[in-house]
């Protein structure tokens, strides 16, 4: 298969200073929760991305320097050799499939934690520490800023000796480089502060010193914020942003554009954000300079792509979280196969694994990840293991990922689903304001399952036990969801509450059904993801008088994973629907809820024509317990029975899918091999036991071999 003309655009090669891009697909920055102390799963990750043909692939935040430290997040570090020996696997892996590796060499300045390595926080001016933590950062006097700058020097040239290609001066996302160029967070009166011209000084002085250590084999990439959506008080891309632009057009190699004042914004999800819609803040940049542009906007449409090259927004297609779903993009277009591309949905579940610590996951890609601790690659399965012929009941994101996967194996599958549609919770969820990409859970399944011969669906068909006892199939997956809790039993409240059952009592299946609903509307959300907030807002639209109320003190909680929960409160607000924080219901009768404070048990009444209980999920497991009851009268060529996705344990959309998966890839592999490798510090052989005191390196020793190693011939 060859690649649509109309795209070809996108296969040039592009000229980075002294080096040279295969293609138009840069894989920017983005985090994976992996960070220093995962190099394999890391190096694995980026590998995938490569061989998918992503012609430049960029690491996350690497620290130049201990004063910059987020611990427990998965950041990188390239202080010392151990780092540049890690880090080389990861280049490694990068070059071999052809493409560039780049380092986004990172200090946090005020906007970091330093948890673990207990340095002072440094910042331009002094200023609180951006994370909400007891004290602040102090202001960088000559010495620190000199010190900054052979930090980047030496962090650079360690880049250069691990192999990356493209090394980066990181000013944007509020880090140091950035606190220096914005009036907000640079008070200084030296030459560093003050005129634009003076804020500016310490970005390019880090340029022209990061291109005299390395510049001869590496490109230079600033990576600069250009609106930080502040207003004037920031810097804005009509403003100051422009000016900084003009001022050091020239000077890197390449420009890596975007939109921050806070990652929420930069990586901003589908319910409020468009694809491409960093447009209007970077689309400037390119008429300010010959040097190649790059910037993202969650693209995922090959049209949308080439519109970006032709109309000169951009050089390249800078991506994130397409390419966290679809690591495989570029290669599917270059074949021909668009159709067949994994479309981000702009749920910002990716963005949840850094802010929890944990490796990379994706709701569209379950694969994520999973590289190197469960060897799945995305495009890859093993071919099936027996000739079992398998039933999956439901074709929810569960069902549909494992009968996908399954057939894909080559193993024969029959698909159930009670409805005339498939899709489970997606088709419903994506009805939901804002979340309408979410059906591309779907519909991509649907798109691939038509090409697999092995696979049988079934819309319209409810099983019962019977129904699925007499088709005689070796291995059973039941997929059958959850169901929404009428008890009031939700993340707070652990007891059934006083519910006195009633049609003006309703659950979001009964919204999803089309339960006349009357107002005033009180949502009770003690869930605290997206269904509370969005179902509050469909109403609203609808044009009830709506108020949500939650135990917790700000709304959908935990959509602070996904750097959404500032939008939605906001959004919440600005509809005009009302907030009643940190209160918990107790009971629910005749028209009125009552609440208790969460903090003072002091409690208030609140009259209601329609009360939506968004709490706790209820896996549905009817099936599951007639089959194992007719099972155990049966006794003999019963089949294996499994659940899957939320009808074993209600969670997210990501999750269904995942255990969809992972089922698929396991259906063959004995007990014990689904227990993922795990990263971990062993203990070298000869360690001396826990309690001897072990010598300290020499200090001086350690620093004169550092020193050497940074000046060692061919290093370049
Ligand atoms: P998940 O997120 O785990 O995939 P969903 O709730 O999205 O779960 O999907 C479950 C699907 O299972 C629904 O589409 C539902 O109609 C279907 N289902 C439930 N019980 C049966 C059954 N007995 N026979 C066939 N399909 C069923
Ligand atoms: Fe896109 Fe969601 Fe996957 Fe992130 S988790 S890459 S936003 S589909």
């Amino acid at each position: 298969m060859h690649c649509n003309p109309r795209y070809e655009i996108l296969f040039e090669p592009v000229r980075i200073g002294p080096v040279t891009a295969p293609n138009r697909f840069y894989q920017t920055p983005h985090a994976t929760g992996m960070g220093h102390q995962k190099p394999q799963s890391g190096a694995a990750l980026r590998g995938i991305k490569a061989e998918g043909g992503w012609g430049v692939v960029s690491t996350e935040y690497c620290s130049i320097h201990p004063s910059s430290d987020d611990s427990p997040f998965g950041f990188l570090s390239l202080w010392d050799e151990d780092d540049v020996r890690d880090l080389a696997r990861t280049a490694d892996a990068i070059h071999a499939h052809g493409s560039l590796a780049a380092v986004e060499l990172w200090h946090g300045g005020a906007h970091t934690n330093n948890r673990l390595t207990r340095e002072p926080l440094l910042a331009p001016s002094a200023q609180p520490a951006k994370f909400v933590q007891p004290g602040g950062a102090r202001a960088m006097d000559r010495q620190d800023i000199s010190d900054f700058r052979r930090w980047q020097r030496e962090a650079a040239i360690r880049a250069r000796r691990a192999g990356f290609d493209i090394v980066y001066c990181y000013a944007g996302h509020d880090y140091l480089p950035f606190q220096f160029l914005s009036r907000r967070t640079n008070r200084r009166t030296d030459e560093y502060g003050g005129a634009l011209q003076n804020r500016v000084r310490l970005l390019r002085e880090m340029i022209e010193e990061t291109k005299e250590a390395v510049g001869e084999t590496c490109a230079v990439a600033v990576r600069l914020a250009v609106d930080e959506l502040h207003g004037p008080h920031g810097i804005t891309s009509e403003g100051e942003g422009r000016e900084i632009i003009e001022m050091l057009a020239e000077l890197p190699d390449l420009w890596d554009i975007n939109v921050a004042g806070s990652l929420g914004n930069d990586s901003k999800s589908s319910r409020f954000s468009a694809e491409g819609f960093q447009e209007k803040y970077v689309g400037f940049v390119k008429g300010l300079t010959t040097k190649p542009v790059v910037s993202v906007g969650r693209f995922t449409s090959p049209d949308t792509m080439v519109g970006q090259i032709r109309r000169g927004i951009q050089d390249f297609i800078g991506a994130a979280r397409p390419s966290i779903a679809d690591p495989f993009l570029p290669k599917k277009i270059f074949e021909g196969r668009e159709d067949d591309i994994r479309e981000c949905i702009g749920c910002n579940i990716c963005r949840s694994a850094n802010n929890e610590s944990v490796p990379l996951r994706c709701t569209q890609n379950p694969t994520i990840g999973e590289e190197w601790r469960r060897g799945w690659h995305p495009e890859q399965v093993d071919n099936k293991g027996s000739e079992a012929r398998v039933l999956v009941v439901g074709g929810g994101p569960a069902g549909l990922e494992c009968a996908l996967t399954l057939g894909r194996r080559g193993y024969g599958v029959m698909l159930a689903e009670a409805g005339n549609a498939l899709g489970g919770r997606v088709s419903r969820e994506a009805t939901l304001p804002g979340l309408a990409s979410w059906a591309r859970v779907r519909d991509h399944r649907l798109h691939m399952l038509g090409k697999q011969p092995s696979v049988e669906i079934y819309p319209g068909s409810r099983l019962d036990a019977e129904d699925v006892l007499s088709l005689g199939v070796h291995h059973v997956v039941l997929a059958t969801g959850s169901f929404w809790r009428r008890d009031g039993v939700g993340a707070s409240v652990e007891m059934p509450v006083g519910i006195k059952a009633s049609p003006s009592i309703l659950t979001p299946d009964d919204i999803f059904a089309g339960v006349p609903v009357t107002g005033p509307v009180l949502v009770y959300d003690d869930e605290h993801y997206f269904m509370g907030g969005a179902l509050a807002e469909k109403l609203r639209v609808a044009g009830h008088a709506v108020t949500i109320a939650t135990p917790l003190p700000v709304v959908s909680s935990w959509t602070q994973m996904t750097d959404e929960q500032f939008f939605v409160q906001k959004r919440l607000m600005e509809s005009g629907i009302g907030l009643l924080l940190s209160q918990s219901l107790m009971s629910a009768a005749n028209g009125v809820a009552e609440f208790a404070c969460t903090y003072t048990g002091r409690v208030t009444r609140r009259d209601f024509g329609t009360l939506v209980l968004v709490t706790g999920r209820i896996a549905e497991q009817a099936l599951f317990d007639a089959l194992s009851a007719a099972s155990a009268r049966k006794r003999e060529n019963n089949p294996s029975i499994t659940r899957i996705g939320d009808c074993l344990a209600p969670s997210s959309i990501a999750d269904a899918v995942h255990s969809g998966h992972k089922y698929a890839r396991h259906i063959d592999l004995p007990a014990g091999a689904a227990i993922p490798l795990r990263e971990r510090p062993v203990f070298p052989t000869g360690t001396k036991p826990w309690n001897a005191v072990q010598p300290v390196a020499d200090p001086a020793a350690r620093s004169a071999k550092s020193a050497a190693s940074l000046s060692a011939p061919g290093s370049s």
